[in-house]
């Protein structure tokens, strides 16, 4: 089955009971049981139909054993960690999501889990980072908002080499353009509430795994724990799934054209967009991703410009977030970054002036236009 194909018909399909097209929202807690203990489901942390339906979908889209969903993406990335013991060792891509970082360096420390974030795009940063407790490697690519690119076949080499666990945040791409697991990921997971949502309209996680034995630990964690995904929002994300694929495709024509624009401006001073040749992970990306996605971020020089570009456009949406239908507008610097402290930014390289657009589907002459007058203005 292709992608396309697999995004309608992958998981569990329709409502056998009712032959309803559509699954169903089982906006149910528990369950009648035919005496004691013989139960299809039983109660709806454990288990429910349409969260059911939505798990199994995105098992086959990651081409995974078992899907798990839960109430938002730091939700899932939660249950992953749980998997671990206090005194564990994690090795993280060192511009990984902001909530990530905070969780790992605010609460997951409580708990002793040890962490060292690295640049994961290379390589020998992660082998030199390894030490005897360690369990895990957890990458995100492209990374947010400078799009670095990490190579998933080395670090599957060196999980294997080391008996590491290898988990990919793959929310940036999406299962419809890069499947981690096929190039070594023992877990996949999702900001949900990003593109595979795509509308603005819902806060989910999702985890996929690539083993019985996984499934089995993960399950229980998400069953004691108990950050689930209900069922309104476990259908709202499958109906929005169903037009990822249109919906990527288009953002990748447009986030094309948007890049040739900005490119023939010459009051632009970098632009970072896995696309370009020019970009250092181009030739990694193309080797792993089909394609390039919809984010891109760029240096208009300074703070006090990117504010008045900010201010000035009228389709991109200021906010946080990205992947929707909505194109929308951030200032890292100011917004998902802010926590960092200006020095570390600056060594990452989230200028003051650093302006990330998440592209949307709307009229892509209609998108240049806005920015055009913005970037004039600014
Ligand atoms: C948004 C995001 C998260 C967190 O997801 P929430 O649904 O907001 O909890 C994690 N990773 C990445 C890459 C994200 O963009």
């Amino acid at each position: 089955m292709k992608k396309k194909t697999q995004l309608i018909h992958g998981g569990i399909v329709g409502d056998k009971h009712t032959g309803a097209v559509s699954v169903p929202i089982y906006q149910v807690s528990t369950y009648k049981q035919d005496g004691v203990g013989n139960f299809q489901y039983e109660y709806s942390r454990t288990g429910n139909p349409t969260r059911e339906a939505l798990e199994s979908l995105i098992a086959d889209l990651e081409q995974g054993h078992a899907g798990f969903a839960f109430g938002s993406g730091m939700a899932a990335i939660s249950a992953v960690i749980m998997l671990f013991d206090s005194g564990d060792h994690i090795i993280f891509t060192d511009d990984v999501y902001g909530g990530t970082y905070r969780l790992m360096s605010k609460v997951m420390t409580r708990f002793n889990i040890d962490v060292t974030f690295v640049d994961t795009s290379k390589p020998e940063a992660i082998t030199e980072a390894i030490k005897e407790n360690t369990k895990a490697i957890f990458v995100e690519t492209p990374t947010n908002p400078l799009l670095k690119i990490t190579n998933f076949n080395e670090v599957s080499k060196i999980a294997n080499e080391h008996n590491l666990l290898f988990v990919v945040d793959n929310t940036f791409a999406t299962p419809y353009w890069q499947n981690p697991m096929i190039h070594g990921a023992h877990i996949v997971l999702h900001s949900a509430t990003k593109y595979l949502g795509g509308h603005s309209d819902v806060v989910a996680g999702l985890v996929v795994v690539n083993s019985a034995e996984l499934a089995e630990k993960l399950h229980f964690i998400q069953n004691s724990v108990g950050g689930i995904l209900g069922p309104q929002d476990s259908w709202l994300l499958m109906r929005g799934i169903k037009t990822l694929g249109l919906r990527m495709e288009q953002t990748e024509k447009t986030t094309a054209k948007i890049v040739e624009y900005l490119s023939s401006r010459d009051d632009i001073q970098s632009i970072y967009y896995p696309g370009l040749e020019s970009h250092p992970g181009h030739d990694v990306h193309k080797s792993q991703s089909t394609g390039f996605g919809g984010m891109i971020s760029f240096d208009v020089g300074s703070g006090e410009r990117a504010e008045k570009v900010l201010r000035e456009t009228t389709y991109f949406t200021l906010a946080e977030s990205l992947g929707a239908v909505e194109s929308l507008i951030s200032l890292p610097a100011k917004m998902t970054h802010a926590s960092i402290p200006r020095d570390r930014r600056l060594e990452l390289g989230i200028t003051d002036g650093l302006v990330r657009i998440s592209v949307g589907i709307e009229d892509a002459e209609d998108l240049i236009e806005d920015l055009k007058q913005a970037l004039n203005q600014g």
